[in-house]
């Protein structure tokens, strides 16, 4: 009938009824404990805890009535079921016993079907009430978790926009800090511009003046050095030879120098020009050069683009030049082409020359910068810097590949402002005035780099 045995405390004065009753309820399986009197009662309910008592109404001393107030107060006992055993007549003490909170009663004498019935639903309420509470609990503890986890919650949403409010904060800060630092980098920009400018314009006023005594000084040299031929002989010849040396050398400084200066500033003649017409005229300026040092001069297919001809005619000289030169005994081959790189065009200018330690493939274009003195190679140190400043006047980049003898590759970037089918570029291309030279040979050749 029921999965566990079942215990019930019976609490009878007659001991016959007790007897008879105990009887009954052994036979269905319960567990019986017995008692009787109230008192006796009472402490067996505090230790056992059993699942129903059956309570007589009337015994000496303490009556089921007060018995059953006083399990009622207990907390230990007072959800314990009780069912009154009482007389028929006593409709009295039954109404006061299920005001105390007894769920039913029995009538003597005892039918045993009904006694049974009684017991059996006050346990099965019970157990529903047992099985609530349960649920009750449950229900509790999820209720205070979930109230933890809101008030959690709620303390997270806090701390959010507690940081976020920092953050906002920290955010308008660093930003007024940023526009502060832009306008005083902004303001030190404009300095810097200012004042680059103001030296520009200086060096170029001052080369442009050494230039007339510079020439008076070597032509003054030449001059003693020619009339006076017979009485000078020896040293005295040999410091005028000094004398001019040296201003040629200056002249080569300060033509350099002013070049540099008017670098990158040319912005009348943006035209669209075949860089082969370009590279072609280069390699005419460098004529005397190239006859000089029997180079080979290799010209790929070059793009026709919008540029400042003037500059990139004499950003190709430069590099074609430092080819030449920078050679040893061996011929120097020089070759020049370009590819198509996303939005720019990317050249290059390779020779087979010295080559160049990695360690100064950035220092190269600082001006004066060179690794060579006047005697191996002359010079002024300022062509790659002029390349450079020409380079980035038309929004490239410039930079190297080479190491020491193994020839040096500079490559340069310029965009795609304009490009022109190569047919076009054809009937624009220069040709006949410097092929089959002696010495001076040109080659058109479709190579990469
Ligand atoms: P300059 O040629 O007047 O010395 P540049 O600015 O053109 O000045 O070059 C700086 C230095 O970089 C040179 O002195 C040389 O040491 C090195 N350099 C430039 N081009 C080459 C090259 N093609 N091969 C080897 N070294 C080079």
């Amino acid at each position: 009938m029921y999965n566990r045995p079942t215990t019930i405390l019976v609490v009878n004065n007659c001991c016959s009824d007790l007897k008879l009753i105990s009887q009954v309820l052994k036979s269905q399986g319960f567990k019986i404990l017995v008692a009787n009197n109230g008192f006796s009662a009472i402490s067996l309910a505090e230790k056992s805890i059993p699942d129903l008592i059956l309570l007589d109404t009337i015994m000496p001393e303490l009556d089921g009535l007060e018995t059953c107030q006083r399990l009622k107060s207990n907390s230990k006992t007072q959800n314990i079921p009780i069912i009154f055993i009482t007389e028929t007549t006593d409709i009295e003490t039954k109404i006061r016993g299920l005001k105390l909170g007894a769920l039913d009663y029995i009538t003597k004498p005892f039918d045993e079907k009904e006694t049974l019935a009684r017991i059996e639903t006050q346990l099965k309420i019970q157990q529903m009430r047992l099985v609530l509470q349960r649920q009750n609990k449950q229900l509790q503890k999820e209720i205070v978790q979930r109230k933890k986890t809101e008030q959690q919650r709620r303390n997270i949403q806090a701390k959010e926009r507690e940081l976020n409010y920092k953050l906002e904060q920290k955010v308008a800060e660093r930003t007024a800090e940023l526009v502060h630092t832009t306008k005083e980098l902004e303001a030190s920009n404009q300095e810097l511009k200012r004042s680059n400018a103001e030296l520009e314009s200086f060096a170029y006023a001052v080369s442009h003046d050494l230039k007339a005594p510079l020439r008076s000084i070597k032509m003054f040299a030449q001059l003693l050095a020619q009339e006076y031929q017979e009485l000078l002989q020896g040293q005295p010849q040999e410091y005028l030879g000094y004398i001019t040396s040296s201003a040629e050398q200056m002249e080569n400084l300060i033509h350099d120098l002013l070049a540099y200066s008017r670098a990158g500033k040319n912005e009348q003649t943006w035209i669209p020009v075949s860089l082969e017409d370009l590279v072609s005229k280069s390699v005419r300026n460098l004529e005397a050069t190239i006859r000089e040092h029997r180079a080979i001069v290799k010209i790929g297919n070059l793009p026709t683009l919008m540029v400042n001809p003037t500059e990139i005619t004499q950003l190709f000289q430069n590099l074609i030049s430092n080819g030449i030169k920078f050679c040893r005994e061996q011929q120097p081959v020089i070759e020049i082409g370009a590819v198509c790189d996303g939005d720019n065009w990317q050249f290059f200018v390779k020779d087979n020359g010295i080559g160049i330690d990695s360690k100064y493939h950035r220092k190269i274009f600082q001006v004066f910068k060179r690794l060579h003195s006047e005697d191996d190679y002359p010079g002024t140190g300022i062509g790659l810097s002029i390349c450079e400043k020409i380079v980035k006047h038309h929004d490239g980049k410039i930079w190297l590949e080479s190491a020491p003898n193994q020839g040096s590759n500079f490559y340069f970037t310029l965009p795609k402002k304009l490009h022109i089918s190569p047919q076009s570029v054809l009937a624009l291309r220069f040709d006949a005035p410097i092929a089959g030279r002696e010495g001076f040979l040109v080659q058109r050749d479709n190579f990469k780099p």
